[in-house]
């Protein structure tokens, strides 16, 4: 069960920008195992999404290995990390990211016609992940004719819909207010609980706490990475409505 799912070697990214060099990972070594639940924070600028999109297989690094389930994807070729990507991985973004011309149901199964599964099967898993984010009411609509927390549904059943192994999230409640924050994040601890490995980029301590595990980047390395001892779950806010 504590298996290794992540491990980065001495990871560098550098971008070139004009003349200059921009050193946006320095030297990252890290590993993440299965069902782990971690946070990734630090200042903007420090290097987390860069850092997610090299854990997400849509960019490779400038030095260092990135063994993902045992394989070395750091030097892989472009189609080769797309369909490691479409298998392995889900992606939630802080906008949604959703296609304003299809529906929720249509959204949802789009992975799926990437990885070539037939027809029905698409339309049969898709209700059913957008049964898990308890939308079943909203399958027919577009993405604006539904709130900023039914988008991040569509888009978080989406991620789901390929049954990937690893939920990278950036930002996910960057743009909703507290209390839709809270209901995604009570959705990512589901997520969790059902057997994924989450990591979750955020800037906000109250959204961090859900994780079991914090790691801060600072200018492009990692300067802390501790388990949280002060976990905050859904609960907490559930007995808080509760009381009040
Ligand atoms: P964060 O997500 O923590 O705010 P980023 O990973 O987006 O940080 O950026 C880290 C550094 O790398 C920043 O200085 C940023 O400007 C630079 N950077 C990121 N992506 C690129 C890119 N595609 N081209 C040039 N510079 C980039
Ligand atoms: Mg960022």
């Amino acid at each position: 069960m504590n298996q290794e799912v992540i491990r980065l070697d001495g990871i560098t990214r550098f971008f070139k920008v004009g003349t200059e060099v921009v050193r946006a990972l320095r030297g990252v070594s890290l590993t993440i195992k299965r069902n782990e639940f971690v946070a990734l924070m630090g200042p903007s600028g420090s290097g987390k999404s860069t850092l997610m999109n090299l854990l997400g297989c849509l960019d490779t690094p400038t030095s260092g290995s990135y063994w993902l389930n045992g394989k070395d994807v750091s030097k892989l070729e472009d189609n080769e990390l797309a369909e490691i990507r479409n298998k392995e991985i889900g992606f939630v973004f802080q906008t949604f990211n959703l296609l304003p011309r299809l529906t929720a149901l249509e959204n949802v199964a789009l992975p799926m016609i990437y990885a070539g599964s037939p027809k029905p099967d698409r339309l049969e898993r898709a209700m059913q992940v957008l049964e898990d984010v308890k939308l079943t009411d909203r399958v027919k609509h577009k993405p604006n004719e539904l709130s900023g927390g039914q988008r991040q549904r569509v888009a978080i059943a989406r991620a789901l819909v390929n049954k990937p192994s690893i939920i990278l999230a950036d930002e996910p409640t960057g743009n909703l207010d507290s209390v839709t924050s809270v209901e995604i994040m009570g959705l990512i601890e589901d997520i969790h609980k059902a057997g994924n490995t989450i990591i979750l980029v955020t800037h906000e301590e109250d959204i961090a706490r859900h994780a079991h595990r914090i790691i801060r980047l600072s200018d492009g390395l990692v300067a802390s990475d501790e388990l949280n001892s002060n976990i905050r779950t859904m609960d907490f806010y559930k007995q808080k409505v509760t009381a009040g």
